[in-house]
């Protein structure tokens, strides 16, 4: 049986083996996915057993997304650009090709609404926010990006074309959309905070990546004030249906993952 699964650490909670067994199974297809919680320091040793088993595809998560670009045997131009994979797909000669459907699932929700911004301001310069300023370049999209370490906002701006804008200051851009990429809202510690203590005048579309929970106090507060708003859940829905359909050929049922998903979220 081919074997697939998130990689990951922690990764119990994942939504992901939910979702993809539930699709390998409606399509009656022998394959099975699990999670595989392995620490920084496990990795090698990790992906030299992915070598030998009949394993033929991976997610991957926190924190192996850039640590795995080294075991890959080639990168698709989206993970190279980004610098970060989030799937592993293993081809019939045995390569592991390293691919990055975060770019999909983000521009998915967008499309979905007919939402093509001209501007945007992206909260946090982590590895999702490369991911999303990526797909906001292919749609033609003015970037300004924040985060609180100016040398690495510095960096990432001029590597994406992106315009940095301090912490301090991200109040003063205003642009159609406002996408949060930090942890801030996130279940635990951060889940009573926002990255946008200000009023949201002038701005259209709120964009949250975290998505446990679903109504984060960013999306509340947006919603609060009749903008339009799109959860990290859609995202995370659409980057496991572009995997799905990467390793299977098949189309994932996005209305029924949805409902699997919220199923098991608050
Ligand atoms: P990351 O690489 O650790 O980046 C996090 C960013 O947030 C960094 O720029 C960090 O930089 C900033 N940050 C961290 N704590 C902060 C705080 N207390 N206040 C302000 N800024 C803070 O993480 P990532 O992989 O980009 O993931 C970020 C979030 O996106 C996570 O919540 C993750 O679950 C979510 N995500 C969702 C999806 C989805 O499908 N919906 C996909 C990928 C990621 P500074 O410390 O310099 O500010």
């Amino acid at each position: 049986m081919e074997i697939y699964g998130i990689l990951g650490h922690p990764v119990s909670h994942s939504l992901s083996p939910t979702i993809h067994n539930d699709g390998f199974a409606s399509k009656g297809l022998g394959k099975t996915y699990h999670a595989f919680d392995v620490p920084v320091h496990g990795l090698e040793t990790f992906m030299s057993c992915v070598r030998s088993l009949p394993v033929h595809g991976l997610s991957v998560t926190i924190p192996h997304k850039e640590a795995i670009l080294p075991f890959m045997d080639s990168l698709t131009p989206a993970a190279r650009d980004i610098g970060a994979v989030n799937t592993v797909i293993r081809t019939r000669d045995n390569h592991l090709v390293g691919d990055n459907t975060d770019v999909t699932g983000f521009l998915a929700p967008l499309a979905g609404q007919g939402i093509k911004p001209e501007t945007a301001l992206v909260l946090g310069a982590g590895g999702a926010a490369r991911a999303v300023i990526y797909g906001l370049g292919q749609l033609g999209t003015t970037v300004f990006v924040s985060c609180r370490t100016m040398a690495t906002g510095v960096k990432l701006a001029r590597a994406m074309n992106a315009t940095f804008v301090p912490w301090d200051d991200r109040s003063s851009i205003r642009a159609q959309l406002l996408v949060n990429t930090t942890p801030l809202g996130m279940h635990g510690p951060l889940q009573a905070a926002s990255p946008w203590p200000f009023s949201l005048v002038g701005y259209r579309i709120c964009y949250d990546l975290v998505y446990t929970p679903r109504m984060t106090p960013f999306l509340q507060q947006a919603r609060s004030e009749n903008l339009r708003i799109i959860s990290g859940l859609d995202m995370f829905i659409h980057q496991a249906a572009a995997q799905f359909h990467l390793w299977t050929g098949q189309p994932l049922s996005i209305p029924r993952a949805a409902v699997l998903a919220a199923s098991r979220l608050f």
